[in-house]
């Protein structure tokens, strides 16, 4: 399979978890991947992977939330690779706690990782990708846009970058240019491990409980919701836009 032969594609918080799974999957099929992370150092691991299998990528180190930074290393990217044709806005954290106690801070460090991050890439993205009339963005929301105890301000980024899934769709559709969301649900990584901790579980303890109680008796993985980004990165989603996948096992 080689649908991004000659693509390339960028990845934020590609260091780990999701992002790293994506960056590889995008690999593996052909696209020239840059990996983008807080520091090059934490994203030269998806790096080695990808060129261990013989694909082509490339480390940046840029916090996401910056949006001069995100203009800085988007044009090295496209000086490096000469393009920019896929976008997967994956950076992400949580501060999880009930809202009576989520301090201000938690509330804005979420809001500005999780969506105004999206705004940034999707922002300098389209200037590349509108001049090109191709391109497709894929970002990541969450089950929890439709809300979780604990998450009032993850939540509200996750809901927000739906709507901003939506309106994109319908302003950059005329240039060639897909927008479309991932909403994962329990997937098995550090952001998930983390959350374990904080009720006082192991990991594996976490996954076996939430695995109980999805129709499909498992947790998701990291390369679960790699092949759906894949996909909506690709041109079998040619006529799909605007659109929130969900992808958490049958959960209701
Ligand atoms: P991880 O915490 O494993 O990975 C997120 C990556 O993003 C880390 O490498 C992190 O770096 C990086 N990052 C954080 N802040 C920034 C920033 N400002 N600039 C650049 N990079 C940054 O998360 P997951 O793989 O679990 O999640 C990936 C995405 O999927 C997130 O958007 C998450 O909200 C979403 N998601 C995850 C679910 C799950 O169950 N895991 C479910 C639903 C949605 P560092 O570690 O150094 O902070």
């Amino acid at each position: 399979m080689s649908r991004f032969t000659d693509r390339i594609a960028v990845v934020t918080g590609a260091a780990q978890g999701i992002g790293a799974a994506t960056a590889q999957r995008l690999a593996e099929e052909g696209a020239s991947v840059a990996v983008v992370d807080l520091t090059a150092e934490r994203a030269q691991a998806t790096v080695d992977a990808i060129t261990a299998k013989g694909g082509v990528a490339r480390a940046y180190g840029c916090d996401v939330t910056d949006y001069e930074a995100v203009e800085a290393v988007f044009a090295q990217i496209a000086e490096d690779f000469g393009a920019i044709h896929i976008l997967v806005n994956n950076a992400g954290i949580t501060r999880d706690n009930l809202f009576f106690k989520m301090p201000k801070t938690d509330w804005d460090a979420v809001i500005t990782v999780n969506l105004t991050s999206v705004y940034n890439c999707s922002h300098v993205a389209q200037k590349y990708m509108c001049a090109q009339k191709w391109g497709k963005i894929v970002s990541l929301s969450s089950r929890s846009a439709l809300g979780n105890r604990g998450q009032a301000n993850y939540a509200a980024a996750k809901a927000g970058i739906q709507g901003f899934t939506a309106t994109l769709a319908i302003e950059l559709g005329p240039f060639n240019i897909n927008v479309n969301a991932v909403a994962p649900g329990y997937i098995a990584t550090s952001m998930t491990a983390a959350t374990a901790e904080r009720v006082g579980a192991s990991a594996e303890d976490h996954q076996a409980e939430v695995a109980g109680r999805t129709p499909l008796r498992r947790v998701g993985q990291p390369e679960d919701i790699a092949a759906v980004v894949a996909f909506l990165a690709s041109e079998d989603a040619s006529y799909v836009s605007g659109q929130t996948l969900y992808v958490n096992g049958g959960a209701r």
